[in-house]
């Protein structure tokens, strides 16, 4: 699994939650948290975050 977040990047946009297709995303106080269980790595909320907060490698 290689799904990375940088938090201090992230602004909590909510872009990365509305494009996931298989919902692994969702927005807490904390941050962006990632259903490891779901993820599939397309990597769709990487190329969408606008500041690049979002690193997946297959
Ligand atoms: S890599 Fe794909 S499946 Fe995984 S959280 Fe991002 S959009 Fe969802
Ligand atoms: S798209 Fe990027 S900046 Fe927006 S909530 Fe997701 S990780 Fe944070």
């Amino acid at each position: 699994m290689a799904w990375e977040i940088t938090k201090e990047r992230c602004l909590r946009c909510g872009a990365c939650v509305s494009v996931c297709p298989v919902l692994a995303l969702e927005l807490r106080e904390s941050g962006i948290l990632n259903d490891s269980g779901k993820c599939t790595l397309c990597p769709i909320c990487e190329r969408v975050c606008p500041v690049g907060a979002i690193r997946v490698e297959k």
